[in-house]
């Protein structure tokens, strides 16, 4: 592939035909001197910049600039472009980064929303809004400017052929053309291009440097046979691989073909030199064939529910439907449906997932249904690969875009519908600035796009069930798993029982044991959920009782046998086990509690000849490693899976009939007022991950509070009891939703300054206004982290708006007391008060 193809592949979009943007040439704002530009600084004001000469024209709003702030550059995004000139003199912009705005009106309005109402600065807003991570992308793109162009004709015909600066001039004319290429056909362009660019006739751009396919690496390629085949001559793997093509037409992955023609990734890049093949970047990191699965017709339930959904996109209005289905009620189908009716009407689709769904296997699942028209925005995508797929969908080459949290952003034309899949999720919370809930994003975003909302859950979260409760959502159920599957049978399973009968402190009761090795001598499969990685949840001496904690939080370290070390879980700190007790130095050391690690190695002990796999954050180094270890589950390599929460979601195996749960207790003490609510959620969906075959599935849980109702209500899969007695609870103690919320960190590396400076805070608080209660100052529960001190407001509101207003005035008595830019932290709708 020459540079000018490479070029035009990352200029103009998969499908020009789809893409109705003029081209560059033609883009024509309208001339403005100067610029407000909003940059990622922790303040809230934008900043004015003048325009040189050469960008008073492209300069729109939403386009990305780079501007000198201080002695810095920093990347920001223009707000708005006008003639007023500000009273101080302005700088000037350096650079403009993109052609097109990035950002749309209605995705800088959406920022601006998110700005206000999380009380976040709109700069590190609008920064987390966009995908491209690396600020600056390697890579110009010389055009002429209107003044380049006008002077020319004259240069041109002043100027010898050979003159380079006519040489550069004459190639510009046609079309832009990027430095590779002009350093590439014209060596002696370098100094010709410097001059004019400093006379403003020529105007470069930054783009991304696509790298050449040919170089990346099998499994990261597709191939197929170019359309005019050249007659060249070929070595036998390159006939044997284009007898093979011919075979089978189509594309495949390079690596997969491997297995089928020998040498044939050699080959496949040999032939794509002489363009007998064509070689093309998979459009993510899936591998195989997408094997086009035909829908299922969808059952009474369902077709009931899609229906509601239909009309709503239909008329065109903003609508937010709850989904509540429990696992297995064929959710997704629901899903797909309405994103076809969304395409056939001509408009876009948004999926958003949590974290740890979207594998490249679920993706797969996507391409097969909509083929070229989706678009995966996933974090473990290189910044080049996200950038394609985020263009993709800007140019509307995909229609549907699926992507986690910060998805919601992604720019999906003339957007119909958003479909947030277990909304209750709270991998959709972020919990960094600006800290915006995913789903509540989604919500709003749809409702100035007149866009219809999914939420769908087995478990949908108080919030959402409420909202449902009172008409601002409309409920839809599905209150059975598809094809009259039986829901699993739950069993409780007594630990103080079993400890009363058997004298033993066992890891695993008689019964879980007994169910496993029934499910081993069947040839079926178990799951088993531990909610702690590690060994041993921590290291405590004997003699003085002291345990070992991390140097940087208040926490103790968890023990990890396999790296004979013990780590912290929150800032992963990491020493050696120690063979005296630091504090009184006996040689007593001794391990508490379990993690999974030692689940593992104890049911090794136990059923010596069970095939085990496990699957917590320690096993998994990659998403791609995290997928090969569930695909080899899924094939049957292994009887059972040990793991963490992230066992617990979405994972769809017929042969799994037994699930295990080690301890429902684990959350039940932490100290957030979603406990309960998290335990029972887990319980649930852990509980859905049996019997979704043909088999009917059986769950134990293990427990020492069988009669705490998020465990017992777990244990008889009855959502509306659990949501009604949790609603009481809220009501009762004014928690959501039965109030707004809002948490405030005071932090320092000195706990003095974290005292003294939430004292204060504690002062400008007092007395709190109308409507508004605020407990603290208190040490947070985890009152050390990564090294920093932290105390904590927790603030409950009856009216949003009077705790907004109150948020914003804390923000700017930190701003005018000059506090560091890490001392507050504004958590708007918190989901964890650790
Ligand atoms: P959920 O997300 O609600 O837990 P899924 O959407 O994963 O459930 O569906 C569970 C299984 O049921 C999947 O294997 C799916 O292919 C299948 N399924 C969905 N709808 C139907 C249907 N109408 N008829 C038959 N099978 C279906
Ligand atoms: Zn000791
Ligand atoms: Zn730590």
């Amino acid at each position: 592939m020459s540079d000018f193809g490479r070029f035009d592949a990352t200029r103009s979009p998969e499908r020009p035909d789809a893409n109705s943007t003029p081209p560059k040439s033609e883009i024509r704002n309208p001339k403005s001197l100067f610029c407000d530009v909003s940059l990622p600084v922790p303040l809230d004001q934008a900043f004015t910049y003048a325009l040189p000469e050469t960008l008073r024209h492209r300069v729109a709003p939403g386009c990305r600039v780079l501007a000198p702030f201080g002695t810095r550059r920093l990347t920001g995004v223009v707000l708005r472009t006008h003639d007023d000139p500000p009273e101080m003199e302005a700088r000037e912009v350096l650079r403009l980064i993109d052609a097109q705005p990035v950002l749309d009106e209605e995705l800088l309005a959406l920022g601006k929303w998110i700005g206000a109402y999380y009380c976040a600065p709109l700069g590190e807003v609008l920064r987390g809004m966009l995908p491209l991570a690396s600020e600056i992308r390697r890579g110009k793109i010389y055009s002429l400017t209107d003044a380049g162009r006008d002077a020319t004709r004259q240069l041109l015909l002043d100027a010898a052929a050979e003159d380079p600066v006519a040489q550069v001039l004459r190639a510009l004319e046609s079309r832009p053309l990027s430095a590779a290429y002009l350093a590439k056909k014209l060596p002696l362009a370098d100094k010709a291009i410097k001059s004019l660019e400093k006379r403003g006739f020529i105007f470069p751009e930054q783009v991304e440097e696509d790298r050449d396919p040919l170089r990346a690496p099998s499994e990261r390629l597709r191939v197929e046979l170019a359309g005019e085949r050249p007659e060249v001559k070929m070595s036998k793997p390159e006939r044997e691989l284009v007898a093979f093509l011919e075979l089978h037409p189509g594309t495949h992955n390079l690596k997969d073909l491997e297995s089928a023609v020998r040498s044939a990734s050699a080959a496949a890049r040999s032939l794509g030199r002489k363009k007998v093949v064509i070689l093309k970047r998979e459009p993510m990191a899936i591998s195989g064939v997408y094997a086009a699965r035909t829908p299922h017709a969808l059952n009474p339930p369902q077709q009931e529910a899609f229906a509601q959904i239909r009309d709503t996109i239909v008329s065109r209005q903003f609508r937010t439907f709850l989904l509540h289905g429990v696992t297995g009620s064929g959710k997704t189908e629901v899903y797909l449906s309405a994103i076809d009716t969304v395409l056939a009407a001509g408009r876009g689709a948004l999926l958003l997932v949590p974290e740890i769904a979207l594998t490249p296997a679920m993706a797969a699942q996507f391409f097969a249904r909509f083929g070229d028209r989706v678009a995966i925005l996933h974090s473990a995508f290189t910044d080049n690969e996200r950038a394609e797929q985020w263009r993709k969908i800007r140019s509307g080459g995909a229609g549907v875009a699926v992507g986690t949290r910060s998805g919601v952003f992604a720019p999906v034309r003339n957007l119909g519908l958003i479909v947030v899949d277990e909304e209750h999720d709270q991998s959709y919370k972020q919990e960094e600035t600006p800290r915006y809930n995913g789903r509540d994003v989604a919500i709003v975003r749809a409702k100035a796009a007149g866009a219809c909302v999914v939420l769908g859950s087995a478990t949908p979260s108080l919030e959402s069930r409420y909202n449902a409760g009172r008409g601002k959502y409309t409920l839809l159920e599905l209150p059975d798993r598809v094809e009259a599957r039986p829901m699993p049978q739950v069993e409780l399973i007594d630990m103080r029982v079993e400890f009363l009968e058997t004298r033993r402190q066992a890891t695993f009761s008689r019964r879980l044991l007994e169910a496993i090795s029934f499910r081993l001598e069947n040839g079926e499969q178990t799951m088993l959920l531990l909610n702690r990685r590690g060994f041993s949840s921590s290291v405590a001496c004997r003699a003085c009782g002291e345990r070992v904690g991390c140097v940087n939080c208040s926490l103790s370290l968890t023990y990890h046998r396999r790296d004979r070390r013990m780590l912290c879980h929150y800032c992963n700190y990491a020493e050696k086990v120690p063979s005296r007790c630091p504090k009184c130095q006996s040689e007593h050391i001794y391990f508490l509690g379990m993690g999974s690690e030692k689940v593992e190695e104890e049911l090794h002990r136990e059923l010596p000849k069970a095939r085990i796999a496990r699957l917590d954050r320690d096993t998994v180094s990659g998403k791609r490693h995290y997928e090969s270890i569930l695909q080899n589950f899924r094939e049957g390599h292994y009887d059972i899976l040990v793991g963490t929460q992230m066992i617990a979601k979405g994972h769809d195996i017929p042969n799994v009939t037994l699930v295990g749960v080690i301890s429902a207790d684990i959350g039940l003490g932490m100290p957030d007022f979603r406990a309960a609510e998290r335990t029972f959620q887990i319980l649930t969906q852990m509980s859905g991950r049996a019997g979704r075959g043909n088999l009917p599935g059986v769950v134990l849980i293990q427990t020492i509070s069988p009669d705490h109702y998020a465990v017992r209500l777990a244990g008889r899969q009855d959502y509306q009891a659990f949501y009604e007695r949790e609603l009481e609870f809220r009501r009762a103690m004014r928690y959501p939703p039965f109030s707004a919320m809002a948490n405030l960190l005071v932090r320092s590396e000195k706990q003095e300054v974290a005292m003294r400076l939430s004292g204060e805070l504690g002062q400008f608080l007092t007395p709190p206004p109308e409507q508004l209660k605020i407990m603290g100052p208190a040490e947070a529960p985890v009152p050390r982290l990564k090294n920093e001190y932290r105390y904590q407001f927790l603030i409950k509101a009856a009216n949003r708006t009077v705790l907004n207003e109150l948020l914003h005035r804390v923000r700017h008595y930190a701003l005018d007391r000059k506090w560091g830019a890490t001392a507050l932290v504004i958590d708007v709708d918190p989901v964890t008060l650790m």
